[in-house]
């Protein structure tokens, strides 16, 4: 296929080689052990990929969301996962687009250079499910500090992160003008909250992504960690999600290119009958039909990064790159395992893995109803169903 001037071929090459060093043994111990992938947080920190989209200003990068996507899709395509550190890329965003100058310049600086993680991002509440709008998680004002109270759930990574960017009620949604005012961004120091205030409970899912269940009790967050206008939360946080869908679709076209790359390389290597078993048009047309859809969600998330990059609204595009990536890496996941037969139930290939990987992303960050719903409503002028 006629490859398109990549001009993050450097950061791809990069990325890949970094890669090489974590071969999937290293993944398969992780998940069976159910533990935070350290070294290769630490080696894609020390490399500087985490902090490519800070500001030169803050000691990072300065690239923009095309250089992250690359970033994300070559470690998902060299079979590793971007899940244990992914979220600093676009939670960083919530306090570079809002946060106060001085909030800026004692953060982001140590951030860039890996002696603070901003890995924790806290919206879900197990009442609340999608509907945002309806978060308990209460901040109420004594003296210089907010006093919280709630429970969030299913938060990625709180166990291995410093900071939280983490969504409050500060007036109640009833005493609002409007469902998605008079909610408020804290950013939760989590070294000093654990055990004060804050509890972490690990939730055991399908892979290994280190969801948690956290608990505030009188949780005491000092005014001064607030990012931007009290009551103006909900639009911040709504703010970052149009980078984080693309930055997540991009993860899922990387899978899907590990994917479809295992199962030609495997259809063609695998004889039984006497000849290749990718010499039958069984089983080489899904591979080609994984291989188109997975081009043609590339292409949306292309467009997505395009419009997000020139400040142009996106909320569209960076959804359906979302849907559309994500479908794709399910699809050729499942061809995958298919073309392996029984081997791609070994846990030894990888390929049961990526698949159990991949499903998240057709439910997280923002589920396809949801964004079949978004679509339908803003941009065919539907009527909405809730
Ligand atoms: C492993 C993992 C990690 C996560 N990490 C984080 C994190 O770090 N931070 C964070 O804040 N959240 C996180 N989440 C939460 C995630 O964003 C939510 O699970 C997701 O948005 C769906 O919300 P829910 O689980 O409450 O489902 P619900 O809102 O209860 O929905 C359940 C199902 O019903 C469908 N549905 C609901 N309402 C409608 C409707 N009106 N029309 C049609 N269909 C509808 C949904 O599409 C979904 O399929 C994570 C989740 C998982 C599983």
């Amino acid at each position: 296929m006629a490859q398109e001037p990549d001009q993050y071929s450097d950061i791809r090459a990069g990325v890949e080689r970094l890669c090489q060093q974590f071969p999937g043994a290293y993944w398969r111990e992780k998940d069976e052990t159910r533990s935070y992938p350290v070294e290769f947080v630490e080696a894609l920190t020390e490399s500087g990929y985490l902090s490519v989209m800070i500001p030169e200003a803050y000691g990072g990068a300065g690239l923009p969301l095309g250089a992250a996507c690359v970033i994300l899709e070559e470690i998902h395509r060299s079979g590793c996962n971007g899940g244990a550190c992914h979220a600093q890329m676009y939670t960083m965003g919530t306090l570079l687009r809002h946060g106060s100058e001085a909030q800026k310049q004692r953060y982001l600086p140590d951030i860039a250079v890996g002696k603070l993680r901003l890995q924790a991002f806290g919206v879900t509440e197990p009442n609340s499910g999608t509907d945002t709008t309806r978060i308990a998680t209460r901040a109420v004002r004594d003296g210089d500090d907010y006093v919280v109270n709630g429970q969030k759930i299913w938060i990625s990574r709180a166990e291995h992160s410093d900071l939280m960017v983490l969504l409050v009620r500060t007036a109640d949604r009833a005493a609002s003008a409007k469902s998605t005012d008079g909610m408020s961004v804290l950013l939760v120091d989590m070294r000093s909250a654990l055990g004060n205030g804050l509890t972490i409970k690990p939730i055991k899912t399908m892979m290994n992504h280190g969801a948690t269940e956290l608990f505030f009790d009188d949780l005491r967050v000092p005014v001064g960690n607030r990012i931007g206008e009290e009551g103006a939360g909900f639009r911040y946080i709504m703010d970052g999600m149009n980078a984080e869908r693309i930055l997540i679709a991009a993860e899922c076209i990387g899978d899907a290119r590990y994917f479809v790359a295992s199962a030609a390389r495997y259809a063609t290597e695998r004889e039984v009958f006497g000849g290749p078993i990718g010499g039958n048009q069984g089983v080489q047309f899904p591979i080609a039909r994984a291989h188109i859809q997975t081009e043609a969600a590339a292409g949306m998330v292309a467009r997505a990064v395009g419009l997000f990059e020139s400040g142009a609204s996106c909320g569209a595009e960076a959804n359906m790159a979302k849907l559309l990536a994500s479908e794709a890496s399910w699809g050729a996941g499942d061809t995958c395992i298919q073309t392996h037969g029984g081997f791609g139930f070994a846990v030894d290939y990888d390929i049961e893995r990526k698949f159990r990987e991949t499903r998240l992303y057709q439910v997280a960050p923002i589920s396809t109803n949801l964004i079949l719903s978004h679509v339908a409503t803003h941009e065919l002028g539907m009527p909405k169903s809730f």
